[in-house]
């Protein structure tokens, strides 16, 4: 029998990824999709068959991970083999301006979705996006044992989300694993993320459309690593003997300013002529060096990335430049607009 999923926050990079990875391997995929007043489906569109064609094994459903009661009918009727819960507001400076949401989707969210799992007593296998941004300033290289230490409202729901995680697996006997995932990118990734960001803009100097990238803090130090990997990662956890938690993560860092000289170098560009500072994108609290030791993904999962730091950098400039090559939307710098939200 073809397996079921069950997928939250399938519209999202890694959503759109484990979702292909699924079909891929026969699965009837089931996702969650939020309302909203235009189309929020581009990263999966691609995927989708019209539900009357009998072949048809992607199937949305409108849902929100506040709304726990939603939930729990949804995996009473779909009867999932497995859940992934990837939903949640997922930026860490967006988390300072909005920490009540952030914690009631991010973190509470999780907990309606292991509560409605528990109430139905389905027998699934659940899988939860915690991050290594649990971790904050605790000193590199970062494991599972690593000290929790989240210095940000998104990282403190994250630690909420992967301690009632292991909570209902220690308590209830439940198949919960938490998946400790270090920054992961591609040319899907939210356009408000530092790789993104940097990717997008380079395209567009190159281009001759603008001259200048707006960033914060460059000292900061990241595990980036490519999100296509990590979803595999994902749904070996989910096929595991034992439930555990594992961290993914390429085990190398390198600076913001690394990655952006490496993306400006890449169309030959000098970034000290087109970066410029604004504090609107520092965070309260950051400069950390996150980098992961995932040996025991390797160990007992046989998962290992092989695409890492500024390596992305030339994979997503290439894909941004392709892409500004078709756009044929008037380009609006939003981050200059005043008044708009500079969260990026
Ligand atoms: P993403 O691109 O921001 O996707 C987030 C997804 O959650 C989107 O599908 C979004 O829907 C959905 N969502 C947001 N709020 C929701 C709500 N209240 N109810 C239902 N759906 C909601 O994030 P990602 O990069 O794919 O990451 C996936 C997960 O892994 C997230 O939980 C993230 O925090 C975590 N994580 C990511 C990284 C990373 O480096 N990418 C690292 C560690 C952990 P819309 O499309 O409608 O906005
Ligand atoms: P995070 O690690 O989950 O916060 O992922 P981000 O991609 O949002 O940020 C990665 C790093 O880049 C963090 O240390 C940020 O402080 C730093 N950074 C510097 N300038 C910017 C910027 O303009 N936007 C974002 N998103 N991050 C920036």
């Amino acid at each position: 029998m073809p397996k079921t999923a069950f997928v939250t926050g399938i519209t999202g990079q890694d959503g759109s990824y484990l979702a292909e990875l699924l079909l891929g391997k026969g699965y009837e995929v089931h996702g969650l999709v939020r309302r909203a007043s235009s189309f929020n489906t581009g990263r999966i569109d691609h995927l989708y068959t019209d539900g009357h064609n009998p072949d048809a094994r992607l199937f949305l459903h409108h849902g929100d991970l506040s709304d726990g009661a939603r939930l729990s009918r949804l995996l009473v009727m779909v009867q999932p083999d497995e859940v992934y819960n990837l939903a949640g507001q997922s930026h860490v400076r967006v988390s300072f301006d909005d920490p009540e949401h952030t914690t009631n989707t991010t973190g509470m969210g999780a907990m309606r979705m292991l509560e409605a799992i528990r109430m139905a007593e389905l027998d699934c296998r659940f899988y939860q996006a915690s991050s290594s941004a649990m971790f904050g300033p605790s000193a590199p290289p970062q494991d599972e044992s690593t000290r929790l230490e989240p210095q940000s409202p998104y990282g403190v729901a994250k630690a909420y989300a992967h301690q009632m995680t292991r909570n209902y697996r220690e308590g209830y006997g439940m198949f919960a694993v938490s998946g400790i995932l270090f920054n992961h990118e591609s040319p899907r990734r939210g356009e408000t993320f530092l790789t993104r960001k940097v990717s997008r803009a380079v395209a567009r100097i190159q281009a001759g459309i603008e001259d200048y990238l707006y960033l914060g803090d460059l000292d900061a130090e990241r595990d980036w690593g490519y999100a296509p990997e990590y979803v595999e990662g994902m749904w070996r956890m989910l096929q595991a003997d034992e439930p555990g938690d594992y961290v993914l993560a390429t085990g190398r860092s390198c600076t913001v300013r690394d990655f952006v000289v490496a993306a400006f170098e890449h169309v030959g560009l000098d970034w000290e002529k087109h970066v410029r500072f604004d504090e609107r994108y520092l965070r309260p609290t950051d400069t950390h060096v996150l980098r992961g030791d995932a040996s025991r993904a390797e160990r007992e999962l046989g998962w290992r990335a092989s695409i890492a730091g500024t390596d992305l950098a030339s994979i997503m400039v290439d894909a941004d430049v392709e892409a500004l090559a078709h756009d044929t939307q008037p380009y609006v710098d939003r981050a200059r607009v005043p008044g708009w939200p500079a969260y990026s």
